[in-house]
C-alpha cells in the first residue's frame, strides 16, 4: 500500500450528482482493465474498441502501457517495485476517467495479481465499474507473433525480466472477460468485447 504522505488534507466533495453526470454524457463511465502477455494483442483490441465506441457517438478512452510510460511514468521501469508503481497510478488515472463518465480502456500487461486486484478495490471503493478483461494468448503464439521483437531480445538477454520469459504473469482467476486470441481471429475478439461492454447497462 502507498502511504499518504500529504498531511492536514480534506477531501472536497462536490455538487454534482451521477445521475446529472449520466445525463451529461449519455452513459456512465466504466474502466475495462485488459491484461495478458506482451504481443497477446491488448492494445490492438484497444484500439479498435476505441474506435467502434467512437463510431456510435460514445465516449471512450485507451489508456496504453507505453504510452503511459512516455508521460506520466516515465521515471519508472520493469523491476517489480516499479511494476507495481506503475499500476498504482494508473489504476488511479483510470478510476478518473471512469469518474468522468468516460469508457476508459486500459492496456497493461499488469502481471501481479495483488496490484490488479488493488485496482479493482480502489474502483469498488468510489463505486466506479471495473471490468478486468484477461487478453489470453499462449506464450508460444505471442512469442511467434513477437510484435515489437521484444521476445527475441529476452531471449538474447537483451532485455532482463520479461514477462513470460523470466518474469511472472500471474493469470486472472476472477477476469470478468476472458478473450483467447490464439482462438478468435481479431474481428470476432473485438465483437466479444463489443458485445460484453453492451452487457453492462452503461448506456443511458
Ligand atoms: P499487446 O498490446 O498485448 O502487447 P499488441 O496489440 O501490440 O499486443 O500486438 C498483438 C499482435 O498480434 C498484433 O500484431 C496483432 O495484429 C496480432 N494479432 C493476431 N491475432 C490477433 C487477435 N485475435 N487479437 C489481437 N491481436 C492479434
Amino acid at each position: 500500500m502507498t502511504e499518504q504522505v500529504a498531511t492536514n488534507i480534506t477531501w472536497h466533495e462536490g455538487t454534482v450528482t451521477p445521475e446529472e453526470r449520466l445525463k451529461n454524457m449519455g452513459q456512465k463511465g466504466a474502466t475495462f482493465w485488459f491484461t495478458g502477455l506482451s504481443g497477446s494483442g491488448k492494445s490492438t483490441i484497444a484500439v479498435a474498441v476505441e474506435q467502434v465506441l467512437l463510431n456510435r457517438g460514445h465516449h471512450a478512452y485507451r489508456l496504453d502501457g507505453d504510452n503511459i510510460r512516455m508521460g506520466l511514468n516515465k521515471n519508472l521501469g520493469f523491476s517489480p517495485e516499479d511494476r507495481t508503481e506503475n499500476i498504482r497510478r494508473i489504476g488511479e488515472v483510470s478510476k478518473l476517467f471512469a469518474d468522468a463518465g468516460v469508457l476508459s480502456i486500459a492496456s497493461f500487461i499488469s502481471p501481479y495479481t495483488e496490484d490488479r486486484d488493488q485496482v479493482r478495490a480502489l474502483h469498488a471503493e468510489n463505486g466506479v465499474p471495473f471490468f478486468e478483461c484477461y487478453i489470453d494468448c499462449s506464450l508460444e503464439a505471442a512469442e511467434e507473433r513477437d510484435p515489437k521483437g521484444l521476445y527475441k531480445k529476452a531471449r538474447s538477454g537483451e532485455i532482463k525480466g520479461f514477462t513470460g520469459i523470466d518474469a511472472p504473469y500471474e493469470e486472472p482467476a476472477n477476469a470478468e472477460l476472458h478473450i483467447k486470441t490464439h482462438e478468435d481471429d481479431l474481428e470476432t475478439c473485438v465483437a466479444k468485447v463489443i458485445d460484453f461492454i453492451d452487457e453492462q447497462n452503461l448506456f443511458a
